[in-house]
Order: structure tokens, then sequence, then C-alpha cells
């Protein structure tokens, strides 16, 4: 499903060229549940980042269902986005703007799902939400909000879900919660 060859991460910054990912080749298949463990600023988020083409190498490639998902536009890159993975991360990421139902509609409403006022009902009710459904995250405790970014991520039944430390800002009880529900 993923494949990462001889990824690599450089930024430029004051002090010159940092490279925070090097020489990284992986391979996840179908069906697999990976976790990428290791010390705060080892380069987690990075290469989440550029797994979920949210964020491109400076060398190397990743290879999603056999595309080349690195190497495309970053309008491709949203278009296979949108097909392919959900995101879920440490701070939630809700619109505030919205509820929980239109936060968890807008990405099924912008793939052209005609009942996806519906789908985000159903899948707020399996996170334990319908009642919820119409309060704006303000509105919602972390546990709840991370269960509507659940939701969300779900909603369009992406082939990858990446997840960075999407119980970090909880308490230990919660995050259990959370992790029972994502697996
Ligand atoms: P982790 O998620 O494992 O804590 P990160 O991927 O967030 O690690 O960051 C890895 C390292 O790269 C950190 O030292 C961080 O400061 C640095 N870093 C990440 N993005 C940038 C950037 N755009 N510019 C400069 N340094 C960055
Ligand atoms: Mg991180």
């Amino acid at each position: 499903m993923l494949r990462t060859n001889n990824l690599g991460k450089r930024v430029r910054s004051s002090d010159g060229e940092l490279a925070i990912l090097e020489g990284v080749s992986l391979e996840i298949n179908a069906g697999e549940s990976v976790a990428i463990v290791g010390p705060s600023g080892s380069g987690k988020s990075t290469l989440l980042g550029l797994l979920a083409g949210l964020d491109v190498p400076s060398s190397g490639k990743v290879l999603l269902d056999g595309q080349p998902f690195s190497e495309l536009s970053e309008d491709d890159r949203a278009t296979m986005r949108s097909r392919y993975v959900g995101f879920v991360f440490q701070n939630f990421q809700l619109l505030p703007g919205l509820t929980a139902l239109e936060n968890v509609t807008l990405p099924m409403e912008l793939a052209g799902d005609k009942l996806a006022k519906q789908s985000a009902m159903r899948f707020l009710e399996r996170v334990g939400l319908a009642d919820r459904s119409r309060h704006y995250p303000r509105q919602l405790s972390g546990g709840e909000q991370q269960r509507v970014a659940l939701a969300r991520a779900f909603a369009c039944q992406p082939k990858l879900l990446f997840a960075d430390e999407p119980t970090g800002n909880l308490d230990a009880k919660t995050g259990e919660k959370i992790k029972d529900l994502l697996f």
C-alpha cells in the first residue's frame, strides 16, 4: 500500500541546512498497523507528513498504491489524499466555526457524496456523539473533539489512516477510549 525509498527531508535554517530525515525506506501492507516510535524531535511528525502527502521529501520517493505520490503536484496530491488518506492529529484540528456534524460532513461533501450528511451522522453515532452533533468544538471536551476527528477521518473510508500522537493531549483514561475506538 505504501512504500518509501531512501526518503530524506532537509530544511534550510539560519544555521545552515538541517537534515531531519535521511535514508528512510519502509513498506506498509494493506491491513497492517504500524507504530513509529522515537523521542521528541526525532522526526516522527515530519515522516508522517511525507507519508500522507502533506509535505514533499527533499530526496527519495513515496509510492502510494504503486503511484509516485510524492512526485505529484500539490493539487494532484490533494485529490489522492481525499481518496486514500485519513489523518488524526494530536490537537484534533477541527474547524472551530463548524459544528461536529458539519466537521464530519465537509470532507464527504468535498468528495461529492450526495448522502454526506446522513453518513456523517452514522459516523458520529459510532463514536457515541449523536446527541452532540450540533455542538461546536469549543463546547466539547478534548476526548469528545478527538472522537469527532476520528469520525471525520473514517468518514471517507480511507485506505490509510495516519494518527500523530492522537492521545497526546488527553488524560490516560480518555486516551485508552480513543485507542479502543481507533483500532
Ligand atoms: P517529532 O514529531 O518526532 O517530535 P518532528 O518531525 O516534529 O519530530 O521534528 C523533527 C526535527 O525537525 C525537530 O528538531 C524539529 O525542530 C525540526 N523541524 C521540523 N520541521 C522543521 C522546519 N520546517 N524547519 C526547521 N526545523 C524543522
Ligand atoms: Mg511530532
